[in-house]
């Protein structure tokens, strides 16, 4: 029998709208883009997937991950607030739930420590997190 998750029983999480997640910082530096991402965020600013793709991201070994903007701040960033939020990226909307951090030490070493968000608000069920888990997982595979 596979042991329960340390999250059992739920995380509580909602955005506090601090933009910390969407300045560069360690390991989590870049914003990764499936071309699902860039058509959407394409649509949403009114260019072509090229434009897009040309003005706002870079490859790195193949991948592609938006350009960052001055100090390390995402180009969308409007003060602390996604300037298009609709539009944003998987990466965006599945965090905190990275089936990277979900390890109860990285989580609370590297999320928990940093995102004001986490322990407030929304209790996100197991079922919800395994969702976001799969959504992530699936944008993942994406990259390459
Ligand atoms: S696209 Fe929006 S949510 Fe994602 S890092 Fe940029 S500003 Fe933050």
């Amino acid at each position: 029998m596979t042991k329960a998750p340390w999250w059992d029983k739920g995380i509580r999480f909602e955005c506090q709208g601090s933009g910390k997640c969407c300045v560069s910082h360690e390991g989590y530096g870049y914003v990764y883009m499936t071309t699902e991402d860039r058509v959407r965020m394409a649509k949403t600013l009114n260019l072509s997937t090229d434009e897009f793709t040309r003005q706002y991201c870079t490859q790195d070994e193949g991948v592609y991950h938006l350009v960052d903007g001055a100090e390390g701040r995402c180009h969308f960033l409007e003060g602390r607030r996604c300037g298009i939020y609709d539009g944003r990226p998987t990466q965006c909307r599945t965090w905190p739930f990275w089936p990277e951090v979900m390890g109860a030490k990285t989580w609370n070493k590297e999320v928990a420590a940093f995102c004001p968000g986490v322990g407030k608000g929304k209790l996100w069920s197991k079922k919800e997190i395994r969702e976001q888990l799969a959504i992530q997982s699936r944008s993942e595979e994406q990259y390459l």
